[in-house]
Formats: structure tokens, C-alpha cells, sequence
């Protein structure tokens, strides 16, 4: 059987463990072969051929430093390797002409290495110690579509343009105003007819320091595409989009693949991941250990494929739970008991007139909220939690409320374990476990990454004592199976502890998951919002669809809500029937 072997360098601490405890503890090395060994940066390096995979150094590591892996039997070679005990990646995605390719996997499972190596940027070695020639490289693929695509890669007959993760720090790299940036890059002279359709006319003039995650991102993907490419990547291209902006883009994306043309996509987002792929890759493995990339799938088969979580034709489980949806349950008596409500609201900020006329949230329950952004959804969560004062009208209890904002940026040097004091005394299994935090639990609050942060502040917000838990945007910065995983722990809080969840969200997959009842926002944005309901599910669901103008439908295999194909059969019937939201 292959076996890795992983030393997370930054986690080695030789001192800390008494002096290479590892080294000292090796049946090999004890029998007087250096199996483990000191490396030239004083940690440690495993010769994975002498390791007969006996468990003992990644058991007894203080510092969980050391990953031991044995591998399925069909994965031989892998693609990439940061060095001897670094990272290994297996296979690739591959853009196919005239299709949108989507990429589905958890963070820090090699999306990012792959991406780098099909647009050239990353020159792969094959498993070995140097970078491999080219021709290594088509012989490694021979007979696959990779193969075709490495040799016109080669031939100067593939030029790739990809938008990266990150656009939050485009203003660190850019400067200038939008129309400078955009002019810049526009070598297909469509920049008038690509910020019409990205809806950026409004914000030419502004500055890239000035505008919105929302408007960098449009920004980022118009770049994007004004570039002369054949290949097209997009990392992520709907974070800090609202749902209205999500189909947009989605829409926009399908639009760009043609015979010519190839689109490769990564997206956590699975709705609209759905809607806008042709194929999907999916990638499973160890996170920071190994990454593979399974052969394509449609994309209706990779999606209900990754739920279940049990690859049929490569025989491989890489989840030991499937994720299940389920048409709504009617709602538990229980939930008759009031919590709070508001009558005649109004709040005025500046130009913005948001108004709720009256509304009443149960105990027990679990509320989505849905919206544009800038509609006042983050105005009326603060007057629920009493973190902002409403102008007139009224609302009913001072509950207690926990609340985790929108925006966690923090330059706290705190330690996660001081900040999740409570969730770590009181909440182990309901919390600090199946959100993963306590990895984190040494780390100062400044070190976090954002999906790092946002796990920290939902389980922080979780462990306070609360009537009413209001969750800002708690999927933002988290991989598909981390919104999965978070969407589980809220309901069952809501079930174990009957109290109340409000969660503002625009991933509608989430959403649908997690959600009793729905909470719409209407009106324009930057000028006037209007709160309505809550609603069940289905009427909620039916007036915020009627405002997109799209369907919904449920997949006869998993349940999990799919968007109909505007102007498709059942588009029409759903709207002729006044069902916008699943038959
Ligand atoms: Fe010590 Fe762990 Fe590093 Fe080995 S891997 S030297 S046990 S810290
Ligand atoms: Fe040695 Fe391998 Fe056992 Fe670790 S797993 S102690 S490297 S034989």
C-alpha cells in the first residue's frame, strides 16, 4: 500500500517535546536505521521508505506535527509535492473547451496548487525532488484530456486569465479608480460592455479603496475577462455577493464557455455552483496532507456524489456521513411560545428608511433571513439585539441576545482559549469538536485566517447564555463542508436547547438546510428596506424567488433545492402554479 508521510514544519517543536521525541521513540531508528532524522532546519524529515506505518511518532507527537497516510492502493504518483514530507497532490482538473468545469473540495485540499499549475504558473515535479521537463509532464497524462491540454499549454496555444480567492486585498496590490484599473487590463476593448453587464458603471470613478466585497469581487471578474485567454479560472467568485448578484454572475460565467472557450471554476456556494457547472471535479484527502482530484463528473452526479460522500466508481468513501435533506417537516407544537415581536418599526439612517410593520419570532426556532445587500438586514438584527436604537414604533421583550457580527476583522492578540474560555468548559461536544477550533486554541485571535475567525465567533457567540442567537453571514470564508458541518451544529442548539436562531445568510443551499421559517427584506437598496414575515419555509422562500424571477425545484435523489433552468418546463409550470419554491 503507498504510504506519506506529513511533518507539518511549522508545528515541529524539538525542544518542546523533550528532544526529538519522535526520533527516540521510531521502532526503526531504535533498530538502527534513521528512518526519522533531523533535517537541515533542525526539525525532522521521514524517509517514508524505511517507515513501516506503525503509528507511534503521529500518536505520540505533543504537537500533532506528524501525519502518517496510507494511501488508496490506485494513487501511485502524485502530481506535486512540496518536498519529501510536504503536501502531495494527485491528478488534475482539466478545462474542457466550449464547458464550465467546477472544482469542489474542502480549503487547503490543493485547489489552489492546481489552479497554479494549469495556468503555468507552478511547474510540477512529478513526486520528485526537481521540477519535471515538459515532455514528462504530457507523458504522465498520455492518453487523458490533460494530455491534450499540457501539449497546447506547451505549443503557446493555451493562455489562461484567473481571478484569485482573495479579492479583499486587490486594494493593497491596485491602486487608482475602478475605470483605471479596468482600462489597464482590457485587451479585448470591452470594458464598456463588461461593467454594463457587471452592473460597475456606477462606481467607474470610485476608487478600488473605497468600494464594497461585493463590488471588488464584479471588479475582480471583470479584470478577469477583459484579458485575451482561452482558459478562464475563477477562485471563488461569488464570496461577498448577495443572492440576487450570485445568479448574475453565475449566469455570466455559463455564458463565457464556448468551442473556443473553457471555464474552470471553484465555489463553495453548491446552488449556484450547480447551476452554473457542466462538470465537477471533486477533491478529497487529508487537509495540509494530500489532495485528490477525482475523474469529472456531471454535474448534477458530482454534487449529489459529494453529499453522499462515497466516490461509486473509484470505490472511495472520503466522508464517514452523508449529508441529507429533507422536504420541511411541519413545524413541533412547542413552537407557539413567543419570543419577541415588533410592531411599526422605523429606523433612519442617513438616506435609508428601513421599516418593520409587525412580525413575532418563537421559541425553538430556527429563522433565515434573506436579502440584498445594503437592504438593512445587519440594521434590524442590531435593534433586535439592542445594539442600535429604532426611531418609533416598538418591540415587544428585552431578550438577551448573542450576536455574531458581519465583520470580524480584530488586531486582538488575544488567545483563542481566553476568548472560548466558556465554549471550552461548557460546550466541548456541542462546539469546540465539531467546528474545529481546538487546534486553534493557542493561537492569538490576530493569527486567525478568515474561516478561522468566523468558526471562532460562531462557537464564542454559541457558548454565551441567550435567548436569541443572531448569526451575521456565518458562512462567509467557510469551505463547503464547513458550512455543512455549522448548519448541523445550529439546529441541533436550536433542538437541545430550545432557543431561538436568527442567521443571515446568501448561500440558499445553507439556508434551506439549517432554516423553520424566513425572514424577507424587500424594497431598493442604499434607500429603503422593508422586513416581512417570518414566513414557513415555502412562502418565504416563494416571495423572495418572486423577486429574482427564478425557480426552485428539489432533486428527486437527495432533496437538496436545484434552480430550474429559466424558461425550462418546469420554470414555467412552478410560475404558472405560483410555486416558485419546489413542487
Ligand atoms: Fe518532537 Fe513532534 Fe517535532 Fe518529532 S515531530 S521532533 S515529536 S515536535
Ligand atoms: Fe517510525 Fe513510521 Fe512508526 Fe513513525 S510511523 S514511528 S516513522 S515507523
Amino acid at each position: 500500500m503507498p504510504r506519506i508521510a506529513i511533518v507539518h514544519k511549522e508545528k515541529c517543536n524539538p525542544q518542546g517535546c523533550g528532544g526529538y521525541l519522535c526520533i527516540r521513540l521510531c521502532p526503526v531508528n531504535r533498530g538502527g536505521h534513521d528512518c526519522i532524522f533531523i533535517d537541515t532546519d533542525k526539525k525532522v524529515k521521514i524517509d517514508e521508505k524505511l517507515c513501516t506505518g506503525c503509528g507511534i511518532c503521529p500518536n505520540r507527537c505533543p504537537f500533532g506535527a506528524i501525519d502518517i497516510i496510507n494511501l488508496p492502493e490506485q494513487l501511485e504518483r502524485p502530481i506535486h509535492r512540496y518536498g519529501r514530507n510536504g503536501f502531495h497532490l494527485y491528478n488534475l482538473p482539466v478545462p474542457m473547451f466550449g464547458k464550465v468545469v467546477g472544482v469542489l473540495g474542502v480549503n487547503g485540499i490543493g485547489k489552489s496548487t492546481a489552479i497554479q499549475i494549469l495556468a503555468g504558473v507552478l511547474k510540477p515535479n512529478l513526486g520528485q525532488d526537481a521540477e519535471s521537463d515538459p515532455k514528462a509532464l504530457i507523458n504522465f497524462f498520455k492518453g487523458s484530456e490533460a494530455q491534450i491540454f499540457f501539449e497546447k499549454l506547451r505549443k503557446g496555444e493555451i493562455k489562461v486569465s484567473y481571478k484569485p480567492q482573495q479579492v479583499d486585498l486587490l486594494p493593497k496590490s491596485a491602486k487608482g479608480t475602478v475605470l483605471e484599473l479596468l482600462k489597464k487590463v482590457d485587451e479585448k476593448k470591452e470594458l464598456d460592455k463588461i461593467a454594463e453587464l457587471l452592473e460597475l458603471k456606477q462606481i467607474l470613478n470610485t476608487d478600488i479603496s473605497q468600494i464594497s466585497g461585493g463590488e471588488l469581487q464584479r471588479v475582480a471578474i471583470a479584470a478577469t475577462v477583459l484579458k485575451k485567454a482561452n482558459v478562464y479560472i475563477f477562485d471563488e467568485p461569488t464570496s461577498f455577493l448577495d443572492i440576487k448578484q450570485r445568479i448574475k454572475i453565475a449566469e455570466f460565467i455559463k455564458h463565457l464557455a464556448n468551442e473556443n472557450t473553457a471555464v474552470m471554476v471553484v465555489e463553495h456556494d453548491l446552488l449556484v455552483l450547480d447551476t452554473m457547472a457542466d462538470l465537477i471535479h471533486l477533491m478529497y484527502g487529508k487537509t495540509a496532507c494530500y489532495g485528490v482530484v477525482s475523474l469529472p463528473k456531471t454535474a448534477r452526479v458530482g454534487m449529489n456524489t459529494y453529499l453522499e460522500g462515497f466516490i461509486r466508481d473509484e470505490n472511495m468513501r472520503f466522508r464517514d456521513y452523508s449529508i441529507k435533506f429533507s422536504p420541511r417537516p411541519p413545524l413541533k407544537s412547542q413552537k407557539v411560545f413567543e419570543l419577541t415581536s415588533w410592531k411599526n418599526v422605523k429606523k433612519k439612517l442617513g438616506q435609508f428608511l428601513l421599516e418593520a410593520k409587525d412580525g413575532t419570532l418563537h421559541k425553538s426556532l430556527t429563522v433565515g433571513v434573506l436579502g440584498e445587500n445594503g437592504i438593512g438586514k445587519t440594521t434590524f438584527v442590531k435593534m433586535l439585539a439592542n445594539v442600535l436604537k429604532y426611531d418609533s414604533g416598538e418591540i415587544s421583550k428585552q431578550i438577551k441576545v448573542s450576536y455574531k457580527p458581519q465583520n470580524l476583522s480584530t488586531e486582538s492578540k488575544e488567545l483563542v482559549m481566553t476568548v472560548l474560555h466558556d465554549a471550552v468548559q461548557n460546550y466541548e461536544l456541542q462546539l469546540v469538536r465539531p467546528l474545529g477550533v481546538k487546534e486553534l486554541l493557542l493561537k492569538p485571535m490576530n493569527s486567525l485566517s478568515g474561516g478561522e475567525l468566523q468558526r471562532v465567533a460562531i462557537a464564542h457567540c454559541l457558548s454565551q447564555p441567550a435567548d436569541l442567537y443572531l448569526l451575521d453571514e456565518p458562512s462567509a470564508y467557510l469551505d463547503v463542508e464547513q458550512r455543512l458541518i455549522v448548519s448541523k451544529v445550529l439546529r441541533d442548539i436550536a433542538e437541545q436547547r430550545g432557543c431561538t436562531l436568527l442567521v443571515v445568510d446568501h448561500d440558499l443551499l445553507f439556508i434551506d438546510y439549517l432554516a423553520e421559517k424566513l425572514l424577507v427584506f424587500e424594497g431598493e437598496p442604499a434607500k429603503h428596506g422593508l422586513v416581512t414575515g417570518p414566513f414557513s419555509m415555502e412562502d418565504g422562500m416563494n416571495h423572495f424567488l418572486s423577486h429574482l424571477g427564478i425557480t426552485m425545484r428539489r432533486d428527486k435523489e437527495t432533496l437538496r433545492p436545484r434552480i430550474n433552468k429559466l424558461d425550462s418546463r418546469l420554470d414555467r409550470e412552478q410560475k404558472e402554479a405560483g410555486k416558485l419554491y419546489y413542487t
